[in-house]
C-alpha cells in the first residue's frame, strides 16, 4: 500500500433504504402464497395505512407519481383548469396537473421553510384554479390551518404532496388527515419503501371509489373481486391506468410501516445532533422548523451563503459525502422554460433560496459519528474550498 494514500473513507449517500430479514421473509411469503399481485397483502397494506394515519381510506398505486395522477383524475380536473403548486419541489407535483391536460400555476415558498407561502396561493387564485397541492418539503408538514382557510374560502380541493412526510404530524393531527386527498411515494429514498410504490389516501369514499378504478384501467371490479363473485362481466367506465400495486410490494410496504416510528425517532435524533454541531458554523442555518409540527426529516437541508454553495458541494463530493441540492424551481426545467413557455421569473423566494440549499445525508443509521464527519467536512469546505 502507498502510504501517501490517506485511507479512503466510505462514501455517505444523503438517503438510503433499510431493509432488514423480516421485510425479506414478508416478501418471500408472498411469492409462497396464490397471489402476487391485486391479493390480500394489497388490503393489509391499506388497512395498515388506515390505522396508521387515521385518514378513512387508502389506495395503493405504483409510484408516488401514479399517486399525483390519481389524485388530479381523482378531482376531475378539466384541460382549462389551473392547479396551484409550489415552485420548489419535485418535477412530478407539477408535472401531474400536465398530465390532466390542466395548468400548473407556480405560487413561492416560504424562504425560512421552502414550504409554499399561503399568501402567495391566495394570490394566485382565479375562476379556473380548482386546486392547491401543497408539498411537505423536507419532512415538514405545511401550514394547513392557513392553507385551509384559503381553500375552503375559494371552493376548491387542497391536495398534499406528502411523499416526504409520512409519519409527520401538525399541530397533533397525522400527515394522512391533513389534506382532502394526501399522497406518498414508497421509492427508497423515502422513509419506507416497496421498490417503486405510492398510496392515496383521502375521506370521501366517492374519491376513493374514483382512485380505485383509475388505477385498474377505469374499470369497476379487479381480478380478485370476479374470481371471488365466479364472474366474467366487467365494465370500464373512464380512462384508467394500469398503477396497481402488487402483493409483493405491498407485503414489503406493510413489514416497512411497522418500523417507520422508530425510523422517525431515528432522524429527529440525526436532525438534532445537527442543529448543536451547526452551531459553531453561523454562515450555516438550517431551515427553520416550526413548533407547531413533528418533523419527519426526509432531507435535512441548510442554507450557506449562494456564492460558496457550488464549490462547498463539490469540495464534500471529493470527501465523499454525498450532498445534494432539492429542489430547482420546476419552471426553470428546460420542459417548463422552453416547450411551455412559463416566465422565468415569478416567484422571487424561490429563485434566491433555491441558489443557496444543500441538503445534508439524513437516514436511519447515519450514525452520530457519520453527522460529526458530514459537518466538519461542510467545515472544512466553507473555510477552505480546495
Ligand atoms: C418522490 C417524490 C414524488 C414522486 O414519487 P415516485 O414514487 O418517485 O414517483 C413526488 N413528489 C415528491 C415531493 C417526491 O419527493
Amino acid at each position: 500500500m502507498d502510504a501517501d494514500v490517506p485511507a479512503v473513507e466510505p462514501f455517505i449517500p444523503y438517503g438510503r433504504q433499510q431493509i432488514d430479514e423480516d421485510d425479506i421473509q414478508a416478501v418471500v411469503d408472498v411469492l409462497r402464497s396464490d397471489w402476487i399481485t391485486t391479493g390480500p397483502a394489497v388490503d393489509a397494506f391499506e388497512a395498515a395505512m388506515v390505522a396508521f394515519t387515521g385518514a378513512d381510506h387508502a389506495v395503493a398505486v405504483s409510484s408516488g407519481t401514479a399517486a399525483l395522477h390519481s389524485a388530479m383524475h381523482a378531482l376531475d380536473l378539466q384541460p382549462e383548469d389551473e392547479v396551484i403548486v409550489p415552485a420548489i419541489t419535485f418535477a412530478a407535483t407539477a408535472n401531474c396537473v400536465l398530465y390532466m391536460g390542466a395548468r400548473p400555476v407556480f405560487a413561492d415558498v416560504d424562504p425560512n421553510t421552502l414550504l409554499i407561502d399561503p399568501a402567495s396561493v391566495a394570490e394566485r387564485i382565479g375562476p379556473r384554479t380548482r386546486a392547491v397541492i401543497a408539498m411537505d418539503y423536507a419532512g415538514q408538514p405545511c401550514d394547513y390551518t392557513a392553507l385551509r382557510a384559503v381553500t375552503e374560502q375559494a371552493g376548491i380541493a387542497l391536495v398534499a404532496d406528502a411523499c416526504h412526510a409520512i409519519g409527520g404530524h401538525y399541530q397533533g393531527r397525522a400527515v394522512g388527515t391533513l389534506a382532502d386527498i394526501t399522497t406518498f411515494s414508497f421509492h427508497p429514498v423515502k422513509h419506507i419503501t416497496t421498490g417503486e410504490g405510492g398510496m392515496v389516501l383521502c375521506h370521501r369514499a366517492e374519491i376513493a371509489e374514483r382512485l380505485r378504478c383509475f388505477r385498474n384501467h377505469g374499470i369497476t371490479t379487479d381480478h380478485r373481486q370476479r374470481a371471488q363473485a365466479g364472474a366474467w362481466y366487467y365494465e370500464m367506465q373512464a380512462l384508467g391506468y394500469n398503477y396497481r400495486a402488487s402483493d409483493l410490494q405491498c407485503a414489503l410496504g406493510h413489514s416497512q410501516l411497522r418500523k417507520l416510528p422508530g425510523w422517525i425517532t431515528q432522524r429527529q435524533h440525526i436532525a438534532a445532533v445537527y442543529q448543536q454541531a451547526l452551531q459553531s458554523l453561523p454562515a450555516v442555518s438550517p431551515l427553520v422548523a416550526s413548533a407547531e409540527v413533528s418533523h419527519a426529516y426526509h432531507l435535512f437541508v441548510v442554507k450557506l451563503p449562494a456564492n460558496q454553495r457550488q464549490a462547498v458541494f463539490d469540495a464534500m463530493r471529493r470527501d465523499g459525502i454525498g450532498v445534494n441540492v432539492h429542489y430547482q424551481p420546476v419552471y426553470q426545467h428546460p420542459y417548463y422554460r422552453d416547450t411551455l413557455g412559463f416566465a422565468q421569473s415569478q416567484c422571487p423566494n424561490a429563485e434566491s433560496v433555491f441558489e443557496q440549499i444543500l441538503s445534508l445525508p439524513m437516514y436511519p443509521g447515519l450514525g452520530d459519528t457519520d453527522v460529526l464527519r458530514v459537518v466538519s467536512s461542510l467545515r472544512q469546505a466553507m473555510e477552505d474550498p480546495g
